[in-house]
């Protein structure tokens, strides 16, 4: 029988759908913790690395601010020469030997002045700190020809120096008459080197690189150095495009070696120069990104050791002690055991008393089911008038004994008995003392024939046989006529008979049973036996013959 068979209400379909693993439980429940877990430690760390992207920025800025400070300052006072020099041009011109001494010496002094000139109105070099200038005509220099008609010092761009080969940036400003036409120009060469250093300085210790970039986009200077920069156009075009649409800002990027960098950007106030400061992304949020990867790496391992641990304590504390409960439960059921052993969880406890109560009351009608059954089982082999088995019970038990005495070599026997002129003892004296008759004749026979393995049974309405296993035709006739004697003795009155007292007739018959041979011959043999004493006379026993002769009974 399987196990769902003993239950008493099967589990609908849909039901049995909507149940759910607690190991499954267990795991969405970890999962759940886990989640939130993993979203507090992340929403934390990156906001702290955040925090240290926001902190880059704004140090990326104030070194932009500081670089471009120090730049105005250096271009100031370039500036303030180049005035100086300006409104003293033409006077200057008249003597161009101690002209030429004077610029050597600012060149020479002058910290970032490579070199100066002036030019007559025309814009042809007159005196210079480098000979070399001389009768240079610079009028068609863009420069120069802001110079003529700007108001103030102008910058240039990026330049190689004539002189010297050096990149260099020139500032130049015009003297003019009283009707403000140039009369001449004078101007000072500043050596990138020299700004490249000044930015060096401001730039070198948070390990940003400085970049200082003219309106065109030509580097002016850079730190740290790397050959063929300077000089050259900016080489990140979308970069330069950004910064130079705006006076300040930041941006991200790929640097030149492909790398993420940030920038700050900040254009030098009053000029078209831009300082562009940046920073390696991995060195600014590099350590933070390792922690965040080691810090959710950590917590995943967590989550599965202590769902591993969850799941394991889990099938001991629940499922395992429920496994052995429903194990109990079936061996009670199948009555292997007859109690449902201790599971050891106090929240199972209740369903193990349960079920103890429930086996408890299903042993109770087991046992009144046996009960009951072993009285069906008498009453369906016994003769309820007289006591004897009835005729069912006889039939087995003469099959069972034929099969056995053949094996065995040994007789068998049997006695037929018959009440004689019941119909009329019934019809003088009454049904129920015929039923009282019936009972005491079946008494006689009974103790006639008393002994193990014997067997005396109601075979019809007065008619009774004795089944004698292992027992010949001579002993089978005595106990007959034994019975037939307790019947007489009984001394039952019946008065339409000539005896006057109640008698009954016996056939004996006995064979050597043979297997395979149906046992119908010596039930017929003791019939006719029966039917031979009654033709007699009745009140008398008569051995049959069977088809074999046995012991003399021929
Ligand atoms: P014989 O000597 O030839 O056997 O004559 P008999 O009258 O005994 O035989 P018969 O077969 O003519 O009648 C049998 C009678 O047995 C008929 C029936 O009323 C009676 N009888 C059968 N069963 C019962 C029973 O359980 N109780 C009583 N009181 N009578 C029974
Ligand atoms: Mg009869
Ligand atoms: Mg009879």
């Amino acid at each position: 029988m399987p196990p769902t068979d003993m239950m008493p209400d099967r589990p609908a379909a849909d039901e049995i759908r909507k149940r759910i693993h607690i190991r499954h439980r267990v795991i969405w429940l970890i999962l759940i913790m886990a989640v939130l877990i993993v979203a507090e430690r992340a929403h934390s760390l990156f906001s702290e690395r955040q925090a240290e992207i926001d902190r880059a920025t704004s140090q990326l800025k104030a070194i932009a601010q500081i670089v471009a400070l120090t730049e105005k300052e250096a271009i100031s006072s370039a500036t303030a020469v180049t005035q100086a020099l300006s409104m003293q041009a033409q006077s200057l011109l008249s003597d161009p030997e101690s002209c030429g001494d004077l610029l050597k010496r600012i060149a020479s002094e002058m910290i970032g002045v490579q070199g100066g000139m002036i030019t007559d109105a025309a814009g042809v070099v007159r005196c210079a700190s480098v000979r070399a200038l001389l009768g240079i005509d610079l009028s068609d220099r863009p420069y120069m020809r802001e110079a003529r008609t700007a108001q103030r010092a102008v910058l240039s761009d990026f330049l190689v120096a004539r002189s010297t080969g050096r990149p260099t940036f020139a500032v130049t400003e015009a003297q003019r008459d009283a009707s403000g036409e140039p009369i001449a120009f004078a101007g000072i060469a500043l050596d990138l080197q020299w700004i490249s250093r000044l930015a060096a300085q401001v730039g070198a210790q948070a390990g940003a690189v400085v970049t200082v970039l003219d309106s065109t986009g030509i580097v002016l200077a850079r730190h740290p150095a790397t050959s063929g920069t300077v000089g050259a156009p900016y080489r990140n075009p979308e970069t330069l495009a950004h910064l130079q649409s705006q006076d300040e800002g930041t941006l991200e990027g790929r640097g030149l070696d492909g790398s993420m960098r940030m920038f700050a950007f900040l254009r030098i106030p009053g000029t078209g120069l831009r300082v562009l400061v940046s920073r390696d992304k991995d060195a600014v949020v590099g350590a933070i990104d390792r922690r965040i990867l080691a810090t959710m790496a950590s917590l995943l391992v967590a989550i599965a050791l202590f769902m591993a641990l969850a799941l394991a304590a889990a099938h001991r504390l629940i499922v395992a002690p429920l496994n052995r409960l429903a194990a109990d439960v079936l061996s009670v059921g199948r009555g292997e055991a007859t109690a449902i052993g201790e599971v050891g969880v106090e929240e199972i406890h209740p369903v193990l008393e349960a079920y103890t109560e429930m086996s408890a009351r299903l042993q109770e009608r087991a046992a009144e089911l046996r009960n009951i059954n072993g009285r069906l089982a008498a009453i369906a082999s016994t003769d309820g008038l007289t006591g004897l088995a009835n005729r069912r019970t006889f039939d087995v038990q003469f099959s069972e004994d034929w099969v056995r005495c053949a094996d065995t070599g040994r007789p068998l026997a049997l006695i037929m008995a018959d009440v004689d002129n019941f119909k009329l003892f019934n019809d003088s004296m009454g049904h129920p003392a015929g039923d009282e008759v019936l009972r005491e004749v079946a008494r006689m026979v009974a103790a006639a024939v008393a002994g193990p393995g014997r067997l005396v049974a109601r075979y019809g309405g007065e008619e009774f046989i004795v089944l004698l296993p292992d027992t010949d035709a001579a002993s089978a006739i005595e106990y007959a006529e034994t019975a037939r004697r307790l019947v007489v003795a009984l001394d039952i009155p019946h008065p339409k008979v000539p005896m006057g007292r109640l008698t009954a007739s016996f056939g004996v018959a006995a064979t050597l049973p043979r297997s395979g041979e149906p046992p119908d011959s010596v039930l017929a043999a003791a019939d006719a036996a029966l039917y031979e004493a009654k033709r007699l006379g009745r009140n008398r026993v008569v051995g049959g013959r069977v088809a074999q002769p046995v012991d003399g009974i021929a």
